[in-house]
Protein backbone atom coordinates (compact mmCIF):
# COMPACT_ATOMS: atom_id res chain seq x y z
CA UNK A 1 0.00 0.00 0.00
CA UNK A 2 1.26 3.82 -0.67
CA UNK A 3 1.35 6.44 1.33
CA UNK A 4 -0.95 8.75 0.50
CA UNK A 5 -0.30 12.38 0.50
CA UNK A 6 -2.99 14.77 1.18
CA UNK A 7 -2.58 18.49 0.98
CA UNK A 8 -5.56 19.97 2.97
CA UNK A 9 -6.86 22.86 5.17
CA UNK A 10 -8.90 24.26 1.86
CA UNK A 11 -10.94 24.36 3.44
CA UNK A 12 -10.50 21.82 6.36
CA UNK A 13 -14.49 21.16 5.71
CA UNK A 14 -13.64 19.27 2.82
CA UNK A 15 -10.19 17.71 4.01
CA UNK A 16 -12.20 15.83 6.64
CA UNK A 17 -14.38 14.39 4.18
CA UNK A 18 -11.05 13.32 2.32
CA UNK A 19 -9.56 11.59 5.39
CA UNK A 20 -13.16 10.02 6.10
CA UNK A 21 -13.91 8.82 2.46
CA UNK A 22 -10.23 7.36 2.63
CA UNK A 23 -10.54 5.24 5.30
CA UNK A 24 -13.93 4.08 4.42
CA UNK A 25 -13.52 3.21 1.30
CA UNK A 26 -9.90 1.38 2.21
CA UNK A 27 -12.11 -0.67 4.85
CA UNK A 28 -14.56 -1.76 2.03
CA UNK A 29 -11.46 -2.81 0.06
CA UNK A 30 -9.49 -4.71 2.46
CA UNK A 31 -11.95 -5.41 5.03
CA UNK A 32 -10.79 -6.07 8.94
CA UNK A 33 -9.13 -3.43 10.89
CA UNK A 34 -7.14 -1.87 7.74
CA UNK A 35 -6.64 1.89 7.21
CA UNK A 36 -5.31 4.14 5.17
CA UNK A 37 -1.22 5.01 5.09
CA UNK A 38 -1.14 8.64 5.06
CA UNK A 39 0.30 11.99 6.03
CA UNK A 40 -1.27 15.51 5.45
CA UNK A 41 -0.14 18.83 5.41
CA UNK A 42 -2.88 21.49 6.15
CA UNK A 43 -2.17 25.06 5.19
CA UNK A 44 -3.91 28.46 7.07
CA UNK A 45 -6.75 29.02 4.66
CA UNK A 46 -7.08 32.22 5.36
CA UNK A 47 -3.20 33.26 4.20
CA UNK A 48 -4.38 31.14 0.86
CA UNK A 49 -7.70 32.66 0.26
CA UNK A 50 -5.39 36.54 0.77
CA UNK A 51 -3.17 35.03 -1.76
CA UNK A 52 -6.22 34.54 -3.75
CA UNK A 53 -7.98 37.44 -3.90
CA UNK A 54 -4.79 39.42 -4.35
CA UNK A 55 -4.29 37.85 -7.54
CA UNK A 56 -1.00 37.15 -6.20
CA UNK A 57 -0.53 33.79 -8.07
CA UNK A 58 3.15 33.54 -7.19
CA UNK A 59 3.06 33.94 -3.76
CA UNK A 60 0.54 31.27 -4.01
CA UNK A 61 2.63 29.20 -6.04
CA UNK A 62 5.56 29.25 -3.81
CA UNK A 63 3.22 28.13 -0.59
CA UNK A 64 2.29 25.19 -2.97
CA UNK A 65 5.05 23.76 -3.74
CA UNK A 66 6.36 24.30 -0.27
CA UNK A 67 3.44 22.44 0.92
CA UNK A 68 4.53 19.79 -1.65
CA UNK A 69 7.77 19.80 -0.40
CA UNK A 70 6.72 19.06 2.92
CA UNK A 71 4.36 16.50 2.17
CA UNK A 72 7.45 14.98 -0.03
CA UNK A 73 9.92 15.17 3.12
CA UNK A 74 6.65 13.51 5.19
CA UNK A 75 7.72 9.80 3.13
CA UNK A 76 4.37 10.47 0.91
CA UNK A 77 4.59 8.40 -2.01
CA UNK A 78 2.06 10.84 -3.80
CA UNK A 79 0.18 13.84 -3.99
CA UNK A 80 -3.64 14.80 -3.96
CA UNK A 81 -4.35 18.64 -3.45
CA UNK A 82 -7.64 18.70 -1.45
CA UNK A 83 -9.11 21.55 -3.61
CA UNK A 84 -10.00 21.90 -6.93
CA UNK A 85 -9.19 26.00 -7.34
CA UNK A 86 -5.50 25.15 -6.24
CA UNK A 87 -5.20 23.08 -8.82
CA UNK A 88 -4.25 26.34 -10.98
CA UNK A 89 -1.16 25.80 -9.70
CA UNK A 90 -0.57 22.12 -10.13
CA UNK A 91 2.84 22.54 -12.32
CA UNK A 92 4.59 24.39 -9.86
CA UNK A 93 3.84 22.19 -7.16
CA UNK A 94 4.57 19.45 -9.52
CA UNK A 95 7.60 21.14 -10.40
CA UNK A 96 9.20 21.02 -6.35
CA UNK A 97 8.84 17.05 -6.15
CA UNK A 98 9.43 14.16 -7.66
CA UNK A 99 6.55 12.37 -6.66
CA UNK A 100 3.65 12.46 -8.97
CA UNK A 101 0.32 14.77 -8.29
CA UNK A 102 -3.21 12.51 -8.75
CA UNK A 103 -5.28 15.70 -11.03
CA UNK A 104 -8.44 15.85 -9.43
CA UNK A 105 -9.91 17.09 -12.97
CA UNK A 106 -8.44 14.28 -14.75
CA UNK A 107 -9.72 11.80 -12.36
CA UNK A 108 -13.23 13.42 -12.19
CA UNK A 109 -12.88 13.42 -16.40
CA UNK A 110 -12.22 9.56 -16.29
CA UNK A 111 -15.55 8.96 -14.08
CA UNK A 112 -17.68 11.06 -16.60
CA UNK A 113 -16.17 9.36 -19.72
CA UNK A 114 -17.09 6.44 -18.04
CA UNK A 115 -20.96 7.07 -17.66
CA UNK A 116 -21.06 7.56 -21.62
CA UNK A 117 -21.80 11.60 -20.60
CA UNK A 118 -20.39 14.26 -22.99
CA UNK A 119 -21.96 17.37 -22.18
CA UNK A 120 -21.47 18.26 -18.49
CA UNK A 121 -22.24 20.95 -16.18
CA UNK A 122 -19.59 22.56 -13.88
CA UNK A 123 -20.21 24.34 -10.55
CA UNK A 124 -17.06 25.68 -8.58
CA UNK A 125 -15.03 28.58 -7.34
CA UNK A 126 -15.04 31.32 -10.57
CA UNK A 127 -11.19 30.35 -10.87
CA UNK A 128 -12.26 26.52 -11.67
CA UNK A 129 -15.52 27.93 -14.09
CA UNK A 130 -13.90 30.16 -16.18
CA UNK A 131 -10.02 29.38 -16.23
CA UNK A 132 -8.19 26.89 -18.71
CA UNK A 133 -6.39 25.08 -15.56
CA UNK A 134 -9.79 23.39 -15.21
CA UNK A 135 -12.36 23.96 -17.94
CA UNK A 136 -10.10 23.89 -20.48
CA UNK A 137 -8.44 20.85 -19.47
CA UNK A 138 -11.72 19.03 -19.14
CA UNK A 139 -12.24 20.18 -22.50
CA UNK A 140 -8.93 19.93 -24.15
CA UNK A 141 -7.56 16.96 -22.60
CA UNK A 142 -11.19 15.28 -22.70
CA UNK A 143 -12.85 16.50 -25.57
CA UNK A 144 -16.02 16.90 -22.96
CA UNK A 145 -18.30 19.95 -23.47
CA UNK A 146 -18.37 21.93 -20.08
CA UNK A 147 -21.10 24.17 -19.26
CA UNK A 148 -21.14 27.16 -16.81
CA UNK A 149 -23.69 29.03 -14.94
CA UNK A 150 -24.28 32.89 -16.25
CA UNK A 151 -22.16 35.63 -14.85
CA UNK A 152 -25.34 36.09 -12.33
CA UNK A 153 -25.51 32.51 -11.34
CA UNK A 154 -21.23 32.08 -11.29
CA UNK A 155 -21.37 35.09 -9.16
CA UNK A 156 -23.86 33.20 -6.64
CA UNK A 157 -21.71 30.16 -6.72
CA UNK A 158 -18.39 31.67 -5.76
CA UNK A 159 -20.10 33.83 -2.85
CA UNK A 160 -21.84 30.92 -1.43
CA UNK A 161 -18.56 28.72 -1.28
CA UNK A 162 -16.12 31.68 0.58
CA UNK A 163 -18.81 32.97 2.88
CA UNK A 164 -20.76 30.23 3.74
CA UNK A 165 -19.08 26.64 3.35
CA UNK A 166 -15.47 27.03 3.81
CA UNK A 167 -16.76 27.93 7.12
CA UNK A 168 -18.81 24.90 7.40
CA UNK A 169 -22.07 27.08 7.38
CA UNK A 170 -24.81 25.03 5.20
CA UNK A 171 -27.97 27.03 4.75
CA UNK A 172 -31.31 25.67 3.07
CA UNK A 173 -31.41 29.65 0.80
CA UNK A 174 -28.30 28.46 -0.80
CA UNK A 175 -29.67 25.23 -1.43
CA UNK A 176 -32.35 26.03 -3.17
CA UNK A 177 -30.46 28.55 -5.25
CA UNK A 178 -28.14 26.06 -6.32
CA UNK A 179 -30.88 23.66 -7.59
CA UNK A 180 -32.04 26.24 -9.42
CA UNK A 181 -28.68 27.11 -10.80
CA UNK A 182 -27.90 23.18 -11.36
CA UNK A 183 -31.58 23.09 -13.70
CA UNK A 184 -30.75 26.07 -15.30
CA UNK A 185 -27.58 23.88 -16.31
CA UNK A 186 -29.77 20.77 -17.30
CA UNK A 187 -32.15 22.98 -19.40
CA UNK A 188 -29.16 24.15 -21.36
CA UNK A 189 -27.98 20.45 -22.00
CA UNK A 190 -26.14 19.09 -19.04
CA UNK A 191 -26.32 15.48 -18.33
CA UNK A 192 -24.66 15.51 -15.00
CA UNK A 193 -23.04 17.94 -12.97
CA UNK A 194 -20.05 18.39 -11.90
CA UNK A 195 -19.05 19.58 -7.94
CA UNK A 196 -16.56 21.26 -9.27
CA UNK A 197 -15.40 22.43 -5.39
CA UNK A 198 -15.03 20.18 -2.63
CA UNK A 199 -17.12 21.55 -0.52
CA UNK A 200 -20.31 21.91 -2.65
CA UNK A 201 -20.95 18.14 -1.38
CA UNK A 202 -21.28 19.10 1.97
CA UNK A 203 -24.51 21.68 0.29
CA UNK A 204 -26.33 19.22 -2.41
CA UNK A 205 -25.90 15.63 -2.99
CA UNK A 206 -26.59 13.26 -5.83
CA UNK A 207 -30.63 12.69 -5.84
CA UNK A 208 -31.31 16.36 -5.32
CA UNK A 209 -31.87 16.79 -9.49
CA UNK A 210 -32.88 14.54 -12.16
CA UNK A 211 -29.26 14.11 -13.71
CA UNK A 212 -26.06 12.00 -11.64
CA UNK A 213 -23.82 14.87 -10.13
CA UNK A 214 -19.67 14.34 -9.61
CA UNK A 215 -18.62 15.17 -6.74
CA UNK A 216 -14.59 15.97 -7.06
CA UNK A 217 -14.22 15.15 -3.34
CA UNK A 218 -14.97 11.16 -3.31
CA UNK A 219 -14.57 10.97 -6.82
CA UNK A 220 -10.49 12.26 -5.98
CA UNK A 221 -10.89 10.38 -2.55
CA UNK A 222 -11.80 6.66 -4.09
CA UNK A 223 -8.69 7.46 -6.63
CA UNK A 224 -6.38 7.98 -4.25
CA UNK A 225 -7.43 4.68 -2.88
CA UNK A 226 -7.32 2.99 -5.87
CA UNK A 227 -3.79 4.22 -6.91
CA UNK A 228 -2.63 3.55 -3.33
CA UNK A 229 -4.15 -0.12 -3.95
CA UNK A 230 -2.63 -0.27 -6.72
CA UNK A 231 1.35 -1.83 -7.48
N1 LIG B 1 -12.22 23.88 -1.79
C1 LIG B 1 -12.54 24.73 -2.87
C2 LIG B 1 -12.22 24.11 -4.21
O1 LIG B 1 -12.30 22.92 -4.34
C3 LIG B 1 -12.33 26.18 -2.74
C4 LIG B 1 -11.30 26.65 -1.77
C5 LIG B 1 -10.07 27.08 -2.48
O2 LIG B 1 -10.06 28.16 -3.01
O3 LIG B 1 -9.11 26.31 -2.48
O4 LIG B 1 -11.97 24.79 -5.17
Amino acid sequence: MKIIGLIGGMSWESSIEYYRIINEVTKERLGGLHSAKSVMVSVDFAEIEEMQMRGDWQQAGQAMAAAAKSLENGGADFMVLCTNTMHKLADEMQAAVQIPMLHIADATAERIKANGIKTIGLLGTRFTMEQDFYKGRLEDRFGLNVLIPDEVGRGVVHGVIYNELVKGVIRDESKRQYIRIIEELIQAGSQGIILGCTEIGLLVQDGDCEVPFFDTTRIHAEAAVEFALND
